[in-house]
């Protein structure tokens, strides 16, 4: 699991959130694609700090310890690569007594198992750290597009001048609660046949859509004949193409940001590893935000 950010050691409070989201997550998948997964630990960096547990990193790894015993957490300080006991910088540790709580003790020498031998690790990881130094500055160029131009740009430019997702109006709870209702002023009861409008900022687009599809139902209600005449299906066929042709502009926007999207994504998958979780975070973001826009 990575946890932290970029340029900061510090485990802050949300990534306690994240961390136990991912531990949900792991659960869930495991469970759904009947797999064995679980969750072997954490590591997060000590840049010249060593091998030592803060109160901080006890605190989470009795979190692990208590999700799984045997979870592990890796420490990397890049001071230590090279020393005899931690050639590649990493230590294994883990609480010797989580039953202690805070006041656990920790043994940091757990015996690690490379995939190869010392030499070619060695070798391996340096070859890994260079392509990463060579490329990241470029990957992350291209998250900082995904972020700052794709959605704070494209994507809101889209739910602005086509959206059809209702925005929730901030403050205002709903309630089925009739009392509840009454007492807050800024409850809203349920049955109102006018609730949308109260909660939701409506885009004009939408409203647009719905206009013209309730003009295209009072039309075809109008015509007073059979449901299989011919007249029925012209109208509806025509209706159809208009409302194709109104959603024409939103649907190209979508595909272009998409496209674009897609490219930015291939650029970064290489290196999506070694991504740490806040650039993760905008990623996923933006995948939730262009989910949801109806196409
Ligand atoms: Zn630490």
């Amino acid at each position: 699991v990575m946890v932290g950010d970029r340029a900061y050691v510090e485990y802050k409070s949300k990534h306690y959130v994240d961390t136990a989201q991912f531990n949900t997550a792991i659960f869930e998948r495991a469970i759904q694609d009947d797999k064995e997964d679980f969750f072997v630990g954490w590591w997060h960096t000590h840049p010249g700090i060593g091998f030592i547990f803060s109160p901080r990193d006890i605190e989470t790894q009795l979190f692990y310890q208590g999700v799984n015993p045997f979870a592990i957490a890796l420490v990397f300080d890049h001071c230590q690569k090279e020393s005899k006991s931690y050639y590649l910088g990493i230590a294994g540790i883990r609480l010797k007594n989580p039953d202690r709580g805070m006041f656990a003790t920790y043994s940091n020498s757990i015996e690690l198992k490379y995939e190869h031998p010392k030499e070619k690790m060695i070798k391996n990881v340096d070859k890994v750290v260079k392509e990463i130094n060579k490329n990241m500055k470029d990957v992350l160029s291209e998250i900082k597009y995904i972020d700052e131009i794709l959605r704070k740009k494209y994507l809101a430019q889209l739910q602005r001048n086509f959206g059809l997702i209702m925005v929730l109006k901030r403050d205002i709870k709903i309630t089925d609660d009739e009392i509840e209702a009454e007492n807050e002023d800024y409850y809203l009861y349920e049955w109102d046949p006018d609730i949308d409008k109260k909660i939701y900022r409506i885009p004009k687009f939408r409203e647009k859509i719905e206009k013209e599809l309730k003009k295209c139902e009072e039309n075809l209600s109008e015509l007073n004949v059979e449901k299989n005449d011919p007249e029925i299906k012209k109208k509806k066929a025509k209706y159809k193409k208009k409302l194709n042709d109104m959603l024409a502009k939103p649907n190209e926007w979508y595909t272009k940001i998409m496209n674009d999207f897609t490219k930015r994504i291939d650029k970064i998958s290489p290196l999506f590893d070694y991504l740490d979780t806040d650039e993760r975070k905008i990623i996923e973001h933006f995948e939730e935000r262009i989910r949801n826009i109806v196409r």
